[in-house]
């Protein structure tokens, strides 16, 4: 990407510059995506559903390790640089949206929705990709996490990970900060949260049978899927992003 390029806008961001926004010609708008990282652009042309910006100055250069590929079977963009992916139990409503947003803000690179034996909510992957996408804006990350189709929690599924911290509110399980330092470098972490109701009995021994597994407790408490998902990738985040987020904060 270069200054004064154009660029075109997809109907559906056109739109929203117009209705939602309602934005001008003339205008000042960010643009970015993981190939050119993040400009600031002046709209050319907003017509129907046609849009165009031209940019004006880099904001931001496109991160080197963003270039991982899409996963088999993933319906968006490529993963945020080394994130960790994070299987979940679609909930209910207003609360999905919790959930998500908490994802993307809190770093996770893949999302890989599962259906087991408590699940109950149907998921829906356009209303999570909308929720995604506005995740992404709000916190300022360059690319959308990869999410995967809905599939069924088996054995296959978990086993394909090199590390899955299984959130476990009962059982036996590792203190959370003693698991996360001691797979910390593990390549590609994976963390697990259930259903509102819980893993059945033949789920959790299925698990716990599984190499990769790592049962971790969040506490004494037994917390909402939600909750779990902040309490699991907040701790992460702090323990592996501190020094490199404090870099690229002053650099802003
Ligand atoms: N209704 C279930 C609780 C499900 S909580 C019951 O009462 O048994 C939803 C999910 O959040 C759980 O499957 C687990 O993955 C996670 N979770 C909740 N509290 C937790 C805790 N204290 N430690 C680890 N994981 C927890």
């Amino acid at each position: 990407m270069q200054r004064d390029a154009v660029v075109a806008l997809s109907s559906e961001t056109t739109h929203h510059a117009q209705k939602v926004l309602r934005l001008r010609v003339g205008e000042q708008v960010r643009l970015f995506n993981k190939e050119c990282g993040e400009w600031l652009a002046e709209l050319t042309g907003l017509r129907g559903r046609e849009g165009t910006a031209r940019c004006l100055r880099c904001l931001r250069q496109a991160h080197d390790g963003a270039s991982e590929g899409a996963s088999e079977g993933a319906s968006e963009c490529a993963s945020e640089y080394d994130g960790p992916t994070l299987y979940f139990s679609p909930i209910r409503a207003h609360r999905i949206v919790w959930l998500l947003s908490s994802a993307v803000e809190l770093g996770v690179s893949r999302l890989v929705p599962f259906r087991s034996r408590y699940t109950n909510a149907h998921f829906s992957p356009a209303r999570a990709t909308r929720t995604l996408r506005a995740a992404v804006e709000q916190s300022e990350r360059l690319t959308c996490p990869v999410l995967e189709a809905e599939q069924p929690l088996c054995a296959a599924l978990v086993a394909r990970e090199e590390r899955l911290l299984f959130c476990a509110e009962r059982g036996e399980a590792a203190n959370l900060r003693d698991a996360i330092a001691e797979h910390a470098e593990t390549r590609r972490m994976a963390m697990l949260v259930g259903p509102e109701g819980g893993f059945s009995d033949a789920e959790q021994t299925m698990l716990r049978a599984c190499r990769s597994v790592v049962p971790v407790s969040l506490g004494e408490r037994v917390l909402r899927c939600e909750t779990a998902v902040l309490a699991v990738l907040a701790y992460w985040q702090a323990f592996r992003e501190g020094t490199t987020t404090a870099s690229r904060r002053a650099k802003r």
